[in-house]
């Protein structure tokens, strides 16, 4: 069980699990603990004594594990590591109130708001960097040395480390999740593969008939798998909801609950990943909709959320592969491409409910997201080359941020907020 995770295209993220004692995942629950206390403390520090940087935020830390004892049995760079992430808090939240140059203000919808402290929950995580762990010589077990004392634990995974040198290793995570301890390695690798040119340019338009429709009038089905979990979802959400507040029965079921998400969230990513590298190895350039956070309009229907939730993930990995395989991603505005006929240009005013896209202007007849997955192609083909704004190249996914590149930490969410932080792709008529 060994994930690959979006991330920079110089960055490889390969997780596995860990296998060990109880006792030594209540040591790790430690480690975590103390990760999250320091970056709530940096924060504190940092409320307390505004216009304070990065930099005091990092000296911060080393006064704390003189002050708590247990504090200072995290690995220094561990602690470091936190204090970086309440520092890429407080930039994110400076970034927005003063529109300063941050990477992070581009590509990250949702997370903008004054900086929080972060609370107990299942999902935690604690960041080493080049030391504090060492894997043992046959790269199949790793063991953590530092104040906590973990020790050794088998990994599970497919993954063969062995191709990569000690040296590349920049990062190494420990994740918690309602299934068990993982740890992530983020290793210094390009990843720039060869592709042939393929001569071919797609546009793709999304949709609640089908996960999307391309240029060509193909389409791929959508996942189906997913909605059938989210009715269980529901079911376990309610199971759980019916039990008493604090009771075993209650942390049970909230287990359950929480596995459920998980994978979820980890179906999501499969039909992601493969469906993305699939589009962009067939062309040299995949042109699709920007749909934006701000102009989305509420989505009530749980089914749309899935698949909103599905695009955005989707997404992302198109602009990933794209950087990997060196194909461009042009992500077009959204405006009139669905009510533009592709072949004559004129406005034809449909509504949602309107299957097909006949044109009384030229006679053009076309299934309706056909005729839109044209018209973004279009737009794409007329402005790269010419701007910068809207080409993806530039999207930062963030990964010193907050948030592990793996997305599972979203399915802890409720449907509803998610459906607010992805783009409603077939709500606006326009
Ligand atoms: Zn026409």
């Amino acid at each position: 069980m060994i994930y690959v995770s979006i991330s920079d295209v110089n960055m490889l993220v390969f997780e596995a699990k860990l296998d060990g004692q109880d006792s030594q995942y209540q040591l790790l629950d430690e480690a975590i603990r103390t990760a999250r206390f320091v970056r709530n403390a940096c924060l504190r520090y940092w409320m307390d004594n505004r216009g304070i940087g990065r930099y005091e935020l990092s000296a911060y830390c080393a006064t704390l594990a003189q002050q708590f004892e247990w504090a200072g049995k995290l690995n220094s760079m561990a602690r470091q590591a936190s204090a970086e992430r309440a520092w890429s808090a407080v930039a994110r939240f400076l970034s927005t109130t003063r529109s300063a140059n941050d990477n992070c203000k581009k590509g990250k919808p949702g997370k903008k708001g004054y900086p929080r402290f972060k609370k107990e929950q299942t999902h935690g995580s604690v960041e080493y960097k080049t030391c504090g762990w060492k894997l043992s010589l046959d790269r199949r077990s790793i063991t953590f040395s530092d104040g906590f004392k973990a020790g050794t634990f088998n990994l599970w995974g497919t993954r063969d480390l062995h191709f990569y040198q000690l040296k590349q290793f920049k990062r190494v995570r420990v994740v918690r999740r309602a299934d068990g301890y993982y740890c992530q390695f983020c290793i210094d690798q390009d990843r720039i593969e060869k592709r042939e040119p393929t001569g071919k340019t797609i546009g793709i338009d999304v949709g609640l008939n089908h996960f999307y429709t391309d240029s060509n009038g193909g389409t791929v089905a959508n996942p189906r798998h997913l909605r059938k979990s989210e009715k269980s979802l529901k079911r376990l959400q309610r199971r759980m909801s019916r039990t008493k507040k604090g009771s075993q029965n209650r942390a049970k079921k909230r287990n359950k609950l929480a596995r459920k998400h998980l994978k979820v969230s980890r179906q999501r990513k499969d039909f992601a990943v493969k469906t993305a590298r699939c589009v962009v190895r067939s062309s040299d350039l995949v042109a699709y909709e920007d749909l934006k956070v701000r102009n989305m309009v509420r989505n009530r229907h749980l089914a749309k959320s899935i698949s909103d939730a599905a695009w955005t993930q989707f997404r992302e990995w198109v602009e990933y592969f794209g950087r990997v395989f060196g194909v461009a991603t042009v992500a077009v505005p959204p405006h009139y491409t669905s009510q533009n006929c592709s072949n004559c240009g004129q406005t034809v005013k449909k509504t949602l409910s309107t299957r097909t896209h006949v044109c009384p202007h030229c006679g053009h007849t076309q299934d309706r997201d056909w005729n839109a997955a044209r018209n973004i192609l279009e737009k794409a083909l007329s402005t790269v080359g010419h701007t910068g704004t809207n080409a993806s190249g530039d999207i930062d996914l963030c990964m010193g941020g907050e948030t592990p590149p793996s997305k599972s930490g979203r399915g802890k969410r409720k449907p509803k907020e998610r459906s607010l932080e992805s783009p409603t792709i077939f709500g606006t008529p326009n």
